[in-house]
C-alpha cells in the first residue's frame, strides 16, 4: 500500500494520541512521521509511543519516521511572589538575573546571564508569545531596566523571546544533551535543534549525533533567517516553525519567510517541513477553518516535502480527523490540475551539483515516456533525494537496504520507503527495482520504469546512473 499524494504529514504525539489503538489510526489516516515532542513528557511516555511506532512498523511493513523534537533555549522568567501581575503600557520594569529575588508588579527574576550579556538599550523582550513587550532603557551583566511597550499579565515561568539578537548560548541545553542520547538510544530517525542561531549550532549537535540520526533544523528566530543558505546547507532538513517565528517577527513577515525557506530549500533538495497552527482550531473542532484549509494547500502548491500537526495531534479533540483532513487537503491539492504549474514556479534556483544531472534526466524522461514509476537504488537516501528534488510525475519508490535510511525517507516529498536486500551489480538492482515496483503495485508486467542508482553502490553522494527498464 503506497500513498496516494506526494507532500507528507508529520503528526505530533502528546496525551491525546498515546494509545496504541489512536497511534495506527493516525497512522492509517495518514502520518507518515511521528514526532515526539521532548518540551513536553516523561522519558517514560515518549519510550512508550516510541515502542507503539515500531510495532505498527512491524505489523503493516511499512517504514515509519520518528523525530525527537528537542525543546532548545526556551528562556523564561523565574516566579512571582504572589502570582499573576498585570502590567500597563509605559510602566517601569526591571529584570534582575537573581533568580531569588521574587517578582512582583515593578520586576521579575530573569535568571539567564546570557540574555544580559546581549541586551543594549532599546532591545525588546517578549514575554508569553510576544502577548507582553518591554523594551530596555538601561542595562548591566545582572539587570535590566525597561518600560513596558504592550502590557498584559505575566505570571511564573512564562517564555521570554530576544528577538533579532543573537544570544551567546548553545542550542543545546543540558536537558537537550539528555533528551538526545536517551532518543539516540532508543533510535529515533531526526532530530530537531529548535531555535538554532547559527550554522554552527548544526555542527555541534551533529559532532554528538555522529550518525545515529539525520538533522532537522528548526528555523524559528530572525538571526536563522539571516544565514539561510548556511543552515540549509549544515542540516539535513528544516522546519518553518512558525509558531516561534511569528512571536519573534511580526507575523505578517512569516509567509514570504516561509516561502523564502521553502524555496532554500528545494533548490537544493533539503527536505522542508511547514509548522504550526496549520489546522489550530482542529485542537477543539472537527472541522478546519476555510482559512486553515487554504494554509496546507498553500504550502503544498509551494512543494513542501512535509506539513506538521501539533497540538491538533497532541492534545486536541480530534487527533484522527485533524490527519484525515490534513491527508485530503494535500490529496485534493496535488489533483488540480494548476498544481504543477504552481510547484514549478515555487522550484528555486536551477541545479548546480553534478548528481542533479541524473535527477534532470529522470524528470525529462518521465515527462516524455510513459514511466510508471521511479526507483532510486540508495544507500544514504542521498539519491532518493535527488529524484524527489525533482518534483517528477511518477511515484518515487527509495529502494535501501537500509531500514535506517528507509525511515528517514519517510519525511521526503513524493518518496515511498522500501526496503530490499542489498545488491552487488546493476543488473541484480534492475531485477529488485522491477520486483519492488510491481510488489508495490506503481507498475505491471510491460510497463516501463526508470532505475537511479550512484556507483559504487556503497559510496554515498554519487548518483551517477541512470537505467531504463521494463518490468517483466
Ligand atoms: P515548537 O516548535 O512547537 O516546539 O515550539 C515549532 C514552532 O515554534 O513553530
Ligand atoms: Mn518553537
Amino acid at each position: 500500500m503506497h500513498r496516494q499524494r506526494n507532500a507528507k504529514i508529520v503528526a505530533t504525539l502528546g496525551p491525546a494520541s498515546s494509545d496504541p489503538d489512536t497511534i495506527r489510526a493516525l497512522f492509517d489516516a495518514g502520518a507518515d512521521v511521528f514526532r515526539l515532542n521532548f518540551s513536553h513528557g516523561s522519558h517514560a511516555d515518549h519510550r512508550q509511543r516510541f515502542d507503539t511506532i515500531r510495532a505498527i512498523e512491524a505489523e503493516t511493513g511499512r517504514p515509519i519516521g520518528v523525530l525527537l523534537d528537542l525543546q532548545g533555549p526556551k528562556l523564561r522568567l523565574g516566579t512571582f511572589a504572589e502570582g499573576a501581575v498585570t502590567l500597563a503600557a509605559g510602566d517601569a520594569f526591571r529584570l534582575d538575573l537573581d533568580r531569588d529575588v521574587a517578582g512582583d508588579a515593578h520586576r521579575a527574576p530573569l535568571p539567564h546571564p546570557e540574555i544580559f550579556a546581549a541586551l543594549v538599550p532599546g532591545t525588546d523582550l517578549l514575554v508569553d508569545d510576544g502577548r507582553v513587550r518591554l523594551r530596555v532603557e538601561a542595562c548591566g551583566p545582572d539587570f535590566a531596566a525597561t518600560h513596558v511597550v504592550t502590557g498584559g499579565r505575566v505570571s511564573d515561568r512564562k517564555g521570554v523571546n530576544v528577538p533579532g539578537v543573537v544570544l551567546p548560548l548553545s542550542a543545546l541545553t543540558e536537558k537537550d544533551r539528555q533528551d538526545l542520547e536517551f532518543g539516540l538510544k532508543l533510535g529515533v530517525d531526526w532530530v530537531a535543534l529548535s531555535f538554532v542561531q547559527r550554522p554552527e549550532d548544526i555542527d555541534e549537535i551533529r559532532d554528538i549525533v555522529a550518525g545515529r540520526a539525520a538533522i532537522v533544523a528548526k528555523l524559528e528566530k530572525p538571526a536563522a533567517i539571516h544565514s539561510l543558505d548556511a543552515i540549509v546547507a549544515a542540516s539535513d532538513a528544516v522546519m518553518v516553525a512558525r509558531g516561534d517565528l511569528g512571536v519573534e517577527m511580526p507575523p505578517e513577515q512569516v509567509p514570504a519567510i516561509q516561502k523564502r525557506i521553502v524555496r532554500a530549500c528545494r533548490k537544493v533538495g533539503k527536505p522542508v517541513i511547514v509548522a504550526t497552527q496549520m489546522l489550530e482550531s482542529m485542537v477543539a473542532a472537527p472541522v478546519p477553518t476555510r482559512a486553515e484549509a487554504s494554509d496546507v494547500a498553500t504550502a503544498i502548491y509551494a512543494g513542501a516535502d512535509a506539513v506538521m500537526l501539533s497540538a491538533e495531534s497532541a492534545s486536541g479533540q480530534y487527533p484522527r480527523d485533524a490527519v484525515r483532513i490534513m491527508n485530503s487537503i494535500i490529496a485534493q491539492t496535488e489533483a488540480d490540475p494548476y498544481y504543477r504549474e504552481e510547484l514549478a514556479i515555487a522550484a528555486g534556483a536551477a541545479a548546480t551539483l553534478a548528481s542533479d544531472g541524473i535527477g534532470i534526466a529522470v524528470r525529462s524522461v518521465t515527462e516524455a515516456l510513459r514511466i510508471a514509476a521511479v526507483v532510486a537504488y540508495t544507500c544514504s537516501g542521498y539519491s532518493a533525494l535527488r529524484m524527489a528534488r525533482e518534483r517528477p510525475r511518477a511515484p518515487i519508490i527509495g529502494m535501501t537496504p537500509h531500514m535506517a535510511t528507509a525511515r528517514r525517507l519517510a519525511l521526503a516529498w513524493g518518496v515511498h520507503p522500501v526496503l530490499c536486500p542489498e545488491v552487488a551489480d546493476v543488473a541484480e538492482m534492475t531485477d529488485q527495482a522491477c520486483a519492488v515496483a510491481r510488489r508495490e503495485e506503481v507498475a505491471s508486467a510491460g510497463d516501463t520504469i526508470v532505475i537511479s542508482a550512484g556507483m559504487p553502490f556503497s559510496v554515498p553522494g554519487t548518483t551517477n546512473l541512470l537505467r531504463i527498464a521494463q518490468v517483466g
